[in-house]
């Protein structure tokens, strides 16, 4: 599969440039769009994580040069419903094209669960009646939970243009953190929750290869690792991935650097909390994402430097060998 970043700043868009104030801030390198991943598999099918505002960008070359101009079909996946990973989507041209059959997921609100009381994935199913969807934990087409919010971003008030304007979207599926997505013979995704105000929801791409091989994408964006038992969760989760795009905003807990302290409670976590993770899971690549937008491109330069350095002081105490970077906006990744 090959993986393109098309937005990797957190919270906020950040442009580079001047403010009225004449504060300076570079963020060309690592970009200033909000969360978005494009994902293409071997098979040809196409896959987006979140519509942050880089999924502007995305769009224009999917309904010019990529095929949505009617006859699209890709998979546009949630963690959250946080502005930042779903602003873009009112600006994103190929779900206005009818005949572009784009399906949206997103994790179902279901009563009573959040990290800490989440009820089994049986039993939580259990309260619904209306699961037609042919995995365990596909909850309903037209679901209202994703579709409300999503609807509630783009009312009159809000934007010009109604979630019923964007023709090209030909389902909204609902479903329960944990379950299993999508199944093909070469492409399976699996979900996990993940610890977040209001939660978030983590996605595991396998691949099979045509020799055999599986290749292993990991996204786990915005996530606090909490007491509670996350992180064997995450690291569960993470096993053995050939690359994992996770959450790296602020600074460690202890950290020397006392620009963009960790901020316990809103959820996110770290460089050096993500390389634990890793090595405990055996991840290959770790790749940083959710870049603070309050810090520019000297910032995230040097703590790219550091988290390498963590990385290499790890694999000589431990053995086991992370890679790690700060993703970048543009780049692409292949499995
Ligand atoms: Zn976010
Ligand atoms: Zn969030």
């Amino acid at each position: 599969m090959k993986i393109g970043i098309a937005g990797a700043r957190g919270s906020i868009p950040t442009p580079t440039g001047k403010t009225l104030f004449n504060r300076e801030i570079s963020t060309a390198k690592y970009g200033g769009n909000t969360t978005c991943v494009y994902v293409m598999a071997d098979d040809g099918t196409k896959h987006i994580l979140d519509a942050g505002t880089g999924i502007r960008d995305l769009g224009v070359y999917l309904s010019t040069e990529g095929g949505f101009n009617g006859h699209g079909e890709a998979n546009l996946y949630f963690s959250h419903t946080h502005w930042d990973h779903i602003q873009g989507l009112p600006f994103f041209v190929p779900a206005y094209i009818p005949g572009n059959k784009i399906t949206v997921f997103g994790e179902a609100k279901v009563k009573g669960i959040h990290l800490g009381v989440r009820p089994s994935l049986e039993s939580a199913l259990a309260q619904h009646s209306d699961q037609p969807g042919n995995l365990p934990g596909l909850l309903s087409i037209e679901g209202d939970g994703l579709r409300r919010v999503l609807a509630n971003q783009q009312n009159f008030r809000n934007f010009p243009a109604p979630l019923e304007a964007l023709k090209g979207i030909e389902n909204y599926v609902d479903f329960v953190a944990g379950a299993t997505i999508y199944e093909t013979a070469t492409l399976k995704i699996d979900t996990c929750p993940l610890n977040h105000p209001g939660n978030s929801i983590s996605y595991r791409f396998t691949e099979k290869k045509a020799d055999g091989r599986k290749k292993v994408l990991v996204f786990s964006t915005d996530f606090e690792p909490d007491a509670d038992g996350a992180d064997e969760r995450v690291t569960a989760f993470w096993g053995d991935a050939d690359m994992v795009l996770a959450d790296g905003q602020y600074e460690p807990q202890n950290s020397d650097v006392k620009v963009n302290p960790f901020m316990v409670g809103w959820g996110h976590s770290d460089y050096r909390t993500d390389l634990c993770l890793a090595a405990k899971a055996g991840v290959k690549l770790l790749v940083l994402t959710h870049h603070e937008p309050k810090m520019g491109e000297a910032y995230h330069d040097q703590l790219e430097e550091r988290a390498k350095q963590e990385a290499v002081r790890n694999a000589e105490k431990t053995g086991c060998k992370t890679d790690i970077e700060l993703a970048k906006e543009g780049s692409w990744y292949t499995l």
